[in-house]
């Protein structure tokens, strides 16, 4: 842990509720902390340029640069432009998912049946902190699934599996641009990326130079 990085230092200081959105706009410089306070809570996370958001998170192109289909500490979280959003600094998990996406309500239904039709859903989060910024369903792209345990098969299959990380794990993203940072605190309660229970999580973020 980087100790000058602790919660009297840090310019804000959050708790997200279980199920809830949250966002975020973070300057060049600064490091935002993720902490899965209770283990096993996937968190959907979205970035943007914030002076653009038409350059946004590329799944596609963080893993073709890094020739590893997993985000983890050294992990640049690229644009569909190619540039930088974040670097992963820290990461005391190991591995996250970025293939996966995020859940919604028209895909419980599908994977779950039609009564889940009406649950909360990572997607609807995502709408909520979108609007704060000016965005639309339509900006919503792949995502980051942070402390979400999805094993790529040697069938090459995605599962998803319990989740790997502990109580009090964290991630640390530095941002390499002034970003917005879009969080849901996934809701899914059908399969075992939250433990079957969703538990609130807690975001720091620290200035450049501290
Ligand atoms: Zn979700």
């Amino acid at each position: 842990m980087d100790t000058n990085l602790n919660s009297a230092n840090a310019r804000l200081d959050e708790t997200i509720a279980a199920r809830a959105p949250w966002s975020a706009v973070l300057h060049a410089g600064e490091t935002l902390r993720i902490f899965d306070l209770e283990g096993q809570q996937a968190v959907d996370t979205l970035i943007y340029n914030a002076n653009d958001t038409n350059e946004r998170y590329s799944c596609q192109d963080t893993i073709a640069a890094q020739g590893s289909a997993y985000v983890t500490t050294g992990t640049a979280l690229l644009s569909n432009e190619g540039r930088t959003l974040m670097t992963v600094t820290a990461d005391t998990v190991g591995r996250h998912d970025t293939s996966a996406g995020a859940c919604s309500c028209e895909a419980n239904t599908v994977r779950f049946g039609h009564h889940t039709r009406y649950m909360h859903a990572c997607r609807e989060n995502f709408i909520i902190a979108a609007a704060r910024h000016g965005m639309t369903k339509r900006d919503i792209v792949g995502n980051i699934n942070f402390f979400m345990n999805v094993p790529i098969l040697p069938s090459g299959e995605l599962a998803i599996d319990d989740g790997i990380s502990a109580p009090g794990s964290y991630v640390d993203l530095r941002a390499e641009m002034d970003v917005i940072v879009l969080i849901s605190n996934c809701p899914q309660v059908n399969n075992p990326c939250n433990g079957f229970n969703p538990t609130p999580i807690r975001v720091l973020i620290w200035p450049g130079q501290v």
